[in-house]
């Protein structure tokens, strides 16, 4: 978004939703995606961060209830100063902005510095956190009102805003009262609203961490809330419902914390590039991923070979890509020689699994002639042997520097011409992630999926001196090459799927916790 000079930025004020990065609105993302800086929250989903461009200034605001990071006059005045500095600013904030979120005192302070202020509403933690955890906020024969309530008020004022004979009122009359920052006084709000004549037996409901893979949720009654709570070391953030919806059939609402991966953390060691559709079905799923990318691609050391090759592609009768990978490095390729998909309307195309065919169609245009049943070279081979008549034809085969010789020994042993050329390099990545790390010490991760071998012998080499952290993780395989080397490797593999793929891991995986 670019700006006249000397005129200042707009700032969004966004509401970042309440912890699923899924739950921003589109509004939202669009805005992300083109500001020049990024103010956010400690609530806000860190992974909203990475749809802000590469080169946005991205500023921690945090603040937690007792350890403020920055008090609230230097956000303000941080996010004029940018603003000033003619750059459009995304201030991303938990839920919605308005919400217990002091967005509208940032709203004031910057129109009455003559900066323009947009607000793009957030799906706030009282609704969002409640309704996964099985609590809908209203009910048409049960609750007809709905509160919002700060359960932790502004320190400085001296008098209690806060009505607890209205609010008790309410939940008699049908009502449903959500607390937010409540937790640090659950007892205190309970006998305060018994004291007002609430029914002790009034269904009650914890949420922690709500919309989250890591939420914990609890159903008790107001008599007994907090000290269930504390013996279940429920604490901050949740939000705290009381009310008959509290008391609805879990069963029928909780659908959430019902996913079959919910509560797992699994690890997976694709590139960055290769990972979101693994990653986005294992969320789906319910489990919390964190990527760890083990290896990092790099061009080949010299395109002439390959430029030559692809620029006469006419001279062979396949083409084989091996992977995803191999597919952006010919993409790369293709640039190069300034040719498109028209380039390649002669000769045939193979690919050796299903993401690798994709890929070729989504980023190139191409469709696969062949797709092998089994997504492992030495399918990859025996049906190109058996369904064609390869002896003296020429192949160009597109591969990674590290790929087996198989392919390239079996098709040659079949009579056909083989060209073998590495298209891109692999890596050792430069170390593990940070969230990683701190999730295998703290002994957190639940599975950990291979996808190649390589990546097998990347990773525990990346974990170097560190083999036990491997104790409680387990090893999901993507296939019996995978699962050898895992095991050369000393570890255990604890499921291998049988579909090669990672629809195939991600169905193992649901079979295995
Ligand atoms: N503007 C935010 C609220 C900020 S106040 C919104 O609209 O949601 C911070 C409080 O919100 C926390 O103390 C907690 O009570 C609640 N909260 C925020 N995210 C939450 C989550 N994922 N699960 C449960 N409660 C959450």
């Amino acid at each position: 978004m670019s700006t006249e000079a000397n005129q200042s930025g707009t700032v969004y004020l966004i509401g970042a939703g309440p912890g699923d990065p899924g739950l921003l609105t589109v509004r939202g993302a669009e805005l992300l995606r083109r500001v020049d800086a990024v103010v956010y929250d400690a609530l806000a989903n860190p992974a909203l961060l990475d749809l802000a461009p590469d080169d946005a200034e991205r500023i921690d605001v945090g603040k937690r209830a007792k350890d403020h990071k920055l008090p609230q006059k230097q956000i303000n005045r941080w996010l004029a100063e940018l603003a000033l500095a003619g750059k459009n600013v995304a201030r991303l904030k938990g839920g919605d902005p308005y919400v217990f979120g002091r967005g509208s005192e940032e709203a004031i302070y910057l129109h009455e510095r003559g900066i323009s202020v947009q607000v793009v509403p957030g799906i706030t933690a009282g609704i969002a956190g409640p309704s996964y955890a099985g609590v809908p906020v209203t009910h048409r024969r049960i609750a007809t009102t709905c509160t919002f309530i700060t359960g932790h008020e502004d320190p400085t004022k001296t008098e209690s805003q806060t009505d607890f004979a209205a609010l008790a009122g309410l939940v008699k009359s049908g009502g449903t009262l959500c607390f937010y920052m409540g937790m640090g006084r659950l007892g205190a709000i309970a006998e305060r609203l018994t004291a007002q004549g609430l029914d002790g037996a009034t269904p009650a409901a914890v949420v922690q961490w709500g919309t989250m893979p890591n939420q914990r949720s609890m159903r008790s009654t107001l008599a007994a809330v907090a000290d269930d709570a504390a013996q279940q070391g429920l604490g901050a953030p949740a939000i705290v419902v009381v009310g008959p919806v509290a008391g609805l059939d879990a069963q029928a609402l909780g659908w959430f914390e019902r996913l079959p991966l919910f509560g797992q953390t699994i690890a997976i060691t694709r590139t960055r590039h290769q990972a979101s559709d693994l990653r986005r079905e294992l969320e789906t799923l319910g489990a919390a991923v964190i990527e760890a990318p083990t290896i990092a691609i790099d061009p080949p050391d010299d395109w002439t070979p390959i430029l030559d090759c692809v620029r006469e592609s006419e001279r062979y009768d396949w083409l084989v890509l091996t992977s995803a990978n191999g597919v952006v490095a010919l993409g790369e390729a293709m640039d190069k020689l300034s040719i498109d998909a028209r380039h390649f309307g002669g000769v045939k195309l193979a690919a050796i699994g299903e993401a690798t065919a994709t890929a070729l169609r989504e980023q190139l245009g191409l469709r696969a002639d062949l797709v092998p049943t089994d997504f492992v070279a030495e399918s990859l081979a025996a049906e190109l042997i058996a369904q064609h008549d390869i002896a003296g034809k020429r192949f160009l085969l597109l591969r990674a520097d590290i790929a087996r010789p198989v392919l390239n020994e079996k098709l040659t042993e079949a009579g056909a011409v083989v060209t073998d050329l590495p298209i891109y390099r692999t890596r050792l990545a430069d170390g593990l992630p940070e969230a990683l790390i701190e999730a295998m010490q703290a002994r957190q991760v639940n599975w950990i999926t291979f996808t190649s071998s390589s990546t097998a012998r990347y990773f525990m080499k990346l974990l170097g001196d560190k083999r036990e952290w491997m104790e409680q993780v387990r090893i999901a395989s993507i296939g019996p090459i995978t699962s050898q080397t895992v095991r050369e490797l000393g570890l255990t593999v604890s499921i291998e799927a049988e579909h090669h793929d990672i629809v195939g891991l991600v169905e193992a995986l649901v079979q295995g916790v």
